[in-house]
């Protein structure tokens, strides 16, 4: 099989050109082709040389996914079910808010971290995904978009551990945050999300300028190495240190997300341990209600005992956010990602209509 040359990075794709006395500039007019003009071959390549472009074709594919399914929620929510290659899928959802366009990104199909509240979880890790795969999601769901939407945000919170992934997520955001040749999303409108690996949360600050979130859930080592295993490997005073020491760029806060989970993890006095832990790090909370799925017996707290936690935290000086559940009705939310054709959906098909036909939906919100 060809490999896919979206997989290839500036200088990769400039020392092939290279050995065929191609100049360096063509690096960023093919860039230009596959990530703003959304190109399908290379034959629509035209300010290339005909023989460039026969020998790109030889030697690579440009690789599309194939998409199995959108569901549309009743909020606007739309998820898309793509296939890979290797018949494996993986989901991406899409996001109307009142000025914002967010797009939540796959960065491996499954995860191995084993969260014991996420639906992700129970299919285990089926691989990572290519840095092309991680961005072929954004160009997919650009390309059934009407002329007038854009995608503003960015968010790696889909299936899969993104720092589990390194090389291939920073490839990936590489290409998302360039705005001379790549998609052009500014990295401040990128997140990242993670269940907390020390080591990569370091490189990935040293690296790149996206937005950290780490999924915390818990303030006590006993509770959350039951709720996430990971925490046996990154205790939580590892974590909180490392935060604290992170190189943040000014204004920065790193978020810290918070599922919310019935007579777990908010009592009076996990508000208190929580400020605790936060001691020293520019946060900001964002507390997520535990979104159910078949396969957990988790609840949510009431609305009651959501807003004492939050007003506790407040009255202690954080910054706390509800995170409203987006496409829960058609099992698009938080957690809720399993990567299979679902039929109880709000409004589903099979692909092939445009989401334009859905633009009510989605202009209603934008
Ligand atoms: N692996 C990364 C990316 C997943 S992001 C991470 O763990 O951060 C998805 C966010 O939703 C994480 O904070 C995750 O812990 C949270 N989540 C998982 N299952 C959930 C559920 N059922 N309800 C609400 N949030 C959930």
């Amino acid at each position: 099989m060809k490999s896919n040359i979206k997989d290839l990075d500036s200088q990769e794709l400039e020392d092939w050109l290279g050995a065929r006395r191609e100049a360096p500039y063509r690096v960023k007019q093919i860039q230009k082709w596959l990530f703003q003009k959304g190109a399908g071959s290379f034959a629509e390549m035209t300010n290339l040389s005909s023989g460039l472009r026969a020998d790109l074709e030889r030697e690579y594919s440009i690789g599309r996914l194939k998409t199995l399914q959108r569901s549309c929620s009743r909020d606007g929510t739309i998820k898309f079910l793509f296939e890979l290659a290797d018949a494996v899928s993986i989901e991406s959802v899409l996001i109307p808010e009142a000025k914002r366009l967010t797009l939540c990104v796959s960065t491996q199909a499954g995860c191995g971290f084993g969260c014991a509240f996420c639906a992700t979880a129970l299919m285990g890790l089926k691989r990572n995904l290519s840095a092309s795969e991680i961005v072929e999601q954004i160009l997919e769901v650009r390309r059934s978009l009407p002329a007038d939407m854009r995608i503003t945000h960015a968010v790696l919170m889909g299936m899969g551990e993104p720092l589990a992934n390194y090389r291939q997520t920073v490839k990936a955001v590489r290409i998302m945050s360039d705005a001379d040749w790549g998609i052009g999303i500014s990295p401040r409108r990128i997140t990242l999300s993670t269940v907390g690996l020390v080591p990569q949360i370091k490189k990935l600050i040293a690296e790149t300028h996206v937005n950290l979130a780490i999924s915390l859930h818990a303030t006590t080592d006993e509770i959350r190495s039951q709720l996430m295993p990971v925490n046996r490997k990154y205790p939580l005073a590892e974590l909180m240190d490392c935060c604290r020491s992170l190189p943040l760029p000014k204004r920065r806060r790193i978020t810290f997300e918070y599922v919310m989970l019935q007579g777990i993890n908010h009592s009076a006095e996990d508000a208190r341990r929580l400020s605790g832990l936060l001691n020293g790090i520019r946060a900001k909370i964002n507390l997520i209600p535990f979104n159910p799925h078949p396969g957990s017996s988790y609840r949510r707290p009431g609305p009651e005992e959501l807003l004492q936690f939050q007003n506790a935290l407040r009255s202690l000086g954080h910054q706390v956010n509800v995170r409203e559940a987006r496409g829960d009705d058609i099992q698009a939310a938080c957690g809720q990602l399993l990567g299979a054709v679902s039929s109880e959906t709000a409004s589903s098909e099979q692909s092939g209509m445009e989401v334009a036909s859905h633009s009510s939906l989605l202009t209603a919100h934008s």
